[in-house]
């Protein structure tokens, strides 16, 4: 027997399996592949479900981040504040748009702390990018106050927080656009990439579906330089069946999180905390322990698969080495970067696996 995976993404596809397959194959029936019903549907299913007006689908969600910070303005010299502690595609989609990202540290919920928006706003700040990062919402109602006090834009990243309430609105709808990934692993994953941004800005959302589409909404008629990315007919399918059932696979997370919170007992180890007024939609189930990497060995040598999430901070990649910042500079990004570990978590994990993965953290 193999270890126990991290993710395993073959029990979300059997759960729904006839579903998936008979959707497919009425997509794959339809003769039409891109920019079509199935997309419309599921842009209309994906509005209500969050509660927002318009809904608009793309390629994945680096490039959510990338069209919607396009669509709210930020270009050339323009600074959006984000945490530090991201997955690297956040701080790109503000590049790719001409933008500069600037890092600032987490709270202890490994969320964007409010209280380090203002000491970075400088003349050139445009926009906050708020990341609800492994699932857990930020403060994103606060952080919204801020932004509008300064007359910045928020934009949500989601690309892990499908689903989850930010205080009374889901993620996505408290700032001004909020950007979804469908990558297979996330809580709403589909079959290949795809991406999305939620808005109840009529203006951003045809701005953005035109960007999607060569900068043209009238076909052969471009009006800017746009891209070519666009979520295709057959995974707007798959996904409007994962939609229909994302709030039973976001409980059973949820279930499996109290299975770890009440398990793991071992003092070495920090569980993830859950602020007050906070949803967390699990995507990953991140610990942190001052010896990381000898935890992740032993977790390994008794049968059970880790990854870190993440290693390297964007300010300390060799992709963002141009902004000049050092090790050092961010010390909880940092820190955080060397002490967290994620442990199996994914619809379909049994309780015997759990017990498994529990056992050994205690017996480190
Ligand atoms: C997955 C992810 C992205 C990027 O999504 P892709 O579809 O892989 O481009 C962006 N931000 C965060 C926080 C993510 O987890």
């Amino acid at each position: 027997m193999g270890n126990i995976m991290t993710n395993r993404l073959d029990r979300g596809f059997e759960r729904y399996q006839e579903e998936f397959e008979s959707a497919a194959l009425k997509a794959l029936r339809s003769g039409w592949y891109i920019l079509g019903k199935e997309l419309e549907n599921f842009e209309k299913n994906y509005a209500a479900f969050t509660g927002s007006r318009f809904c608009a689908g793309c390629g994945n969600g680096l490039d959510a981040l990338t069209l919607a910070c396009r669509a709210i303005g930020i270009t050339k010299g323009d600074e959006v504040i984000v945490q530090g502690n991201t997955f690297i595609a956040s701080a790109m989609g503000i590049s790719a748009a001409g933008g500069t990202p600037v890092f600032v540290e987490p709270d202890e919920y490994y969320q964007l702390d409010p209280s380090q928006i203002e000491p970075h706003i400088t003349e050139k700040t445009k926009a906050v990018m708020v990341v609800h990062l492994y699932g857990q919402t930020a403060k994103a109602e606060e952080i919204k106050a801020i932004c509008d006090k300064h007359g910045l834009k928020m934009i949500e990243d989601c690309a892990q927080s499908h689903g989850a309430y930010a205080g009374k609105k889901m993620s996505g709808t408290v700032g001004d656009i909020g950007c979804f990934s469908f990558y297979p692993s996330k809580n709403l994953g589909c079959f290949g990439d795809g991406g999305a941004i939620v808005t109840d800005n009529e203006e951003y959302a045809a701005h953005i579906r035109q960007l999607r589409n060569y900068g043209s909404s009238v076909r052969y008629h471009n009006e800017e330089l746009g891209v070519n990315s666009r979520l295709d007919e057959i995974q707007a399918a798959l996904l409007n069946v994962r939609l229909s059932h994302l709030k039973e696979l976001n409980e059973e997370r949820k279930a499996a999180a109290a299975v770890y919170n009440a398990g793991i007992t071992n003092p070495k180890i920090i569980k993830p905390a859950c602020k007050e007024g906070a949803d967390h939609v699990y995507h990953q189930y991140v610990i942190r322990c001052s010896e990381r990497d000898a935890l992740a060995e032993h977790l390994k040598q008794k049968g059970v698969d880790t990854i870190i999430h993440y290693p390297i901070p964007p300010h300390l990649s060799k992709a963002y080495s141009f902004l000049g910042l050092k090790e050092g500079s961010l010390p909880k990004t940092e820190e955080y970067a060397n002490t967290v570990l994620s442990i199996p978590m994914y619809n379909g994990i049994t309780k015997e696996e759990q017990q498994t993965v529990i056992e050994a953290i205690n017996e480190f």
